[in-house]
């Protein structure tokens, strides 16, 4: 192996440690912690996990959190009922609702609900028009850990030659806008793309958004490229990522693992959006 790994999980340890303390410096300056909604809506166990890990995560970091589990045959009117509630409630800063929802239920009316200053995930399209025109905003959790990775990695991305796999709204979209916003050159790879391999050959980043097994394989790697794998695969010998890791590893000059690389990112990503918009809700000025 030659790649350097890229430990996500201390690199998300030392950022909830920091929102953490400006956590704590805003309830002393606003006279009430910083908070953060999150809704669920029937018990997938996997979103289960995630709801409470980011129960835990927001108490930890001195915020506080207000959890709502609804039963899945919960209606669409009462959810954004819900949503409406949480819009109006001011200890509330951050409002997530956690996909995937229930089949009758459609996640796109239910996120252009939220307030897209209460839109921590930044999935409003409101959020995803001001990343694209580089107006202040929130920007979704996984790729900007991911961005916080590569440019702790790497610095400056300028003219550096980047793939991102995936075309999704959530992750693959938004991490093309902002590979773009630091000056890389972006290629975005989907499931129509032509001789895949080929175009990841050119690059000297890779991100994997594709939500497929050992997908990217080594031999389609430059030598010293640097491999973000965004990928979790639950399959027979436990999670891996969308990345061939042991073929990667032998060429790539940087990778993260799966798990420990991108996924502990998103959570203290999810932390410091909330962190600041409740900066802006409360007009108290965030001293990074
Ligand atoms: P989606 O299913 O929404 O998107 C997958 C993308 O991969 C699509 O754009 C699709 O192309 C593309 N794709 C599928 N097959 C191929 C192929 N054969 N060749 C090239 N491209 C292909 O997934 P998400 O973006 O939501 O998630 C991607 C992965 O990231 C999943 O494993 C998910 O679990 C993980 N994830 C991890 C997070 C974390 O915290 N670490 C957070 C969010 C997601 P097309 O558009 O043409 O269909």
């Amino acid at each position: 192996m030659t790649a350097q790994i890229i430990d996500g999980k201390a690199f998300a340890l030392g950022l909830r440690a920091r929102v953490g303390e400006l956590a704590a410096a805003f309830r002393g300056s606003a006279g009430r912690p910083a908070g953060l909604a999150v809704v669920l809506v029937g018990d997938d166990p996997a979103s289960n996990v995630y709801v409470r890990s980011k129960g835990k995560a927001t108490i930890a970091a001195n915020m506080e959190s207000f959890e709502h589990r609804l039963p899945a045959e919960t209606s669409q009117d009462d959810l954004l009922a819900l949503v409406e509630r949480l819009n109006a409630d001011d200890r509330v800063d951050g409002i997530l609702v956690q996909l995937p929802l229930p089949a009758h239920i459609d996640a796109q009316t239910i996120i252009t609900r939220i307030s897209p200053d209460k839109d921590v995930d930044g999935f409003h399209p409101v959020n995803a028009g001001r990343l694209m025109t580089g107006l202040p905003g929130f920007v979704p959790c996984t790729p900007l850990g991911c961005l916080m990775l590569l440019e702790d990695q790497l610095g400056d991305l300028s003219g550096l030659d980047a793939v991102v796999i995936g075309r999704s709204n959530i992750v693959g979209k938004p991490m093309a806008a902002l590979l773009t916003a630091k000056s890389a050159t972006v290629t975005i790879a989907h499931s129509r793309t032509r001789d895949l391999s080929s175009v990841v050959r050119r690059a000297d980043i890779i991100v994997a958004a594709v939500g497929r097994a050992d997908f990217v394989k080594g031999e389609w790697i430059k030598p010293g490229a640097t491999v973000i794998d965004v990928g979790i695969n639950r399959t027979d010998e436990g999670l891996v990522g969308d990345v061939d890791f042991d073929g990667a590893a032998s060429v790539a000059g940087a990778i993260t693992p799966v798990p420990g690389g991108v996924g502990p990112m998103t959570i203290a990503c999810l932390l410091r959006n909330t962190l600041v918009a409740a900066h802006r809700n409360a007009g108290v000025a965030l001293e990074e």
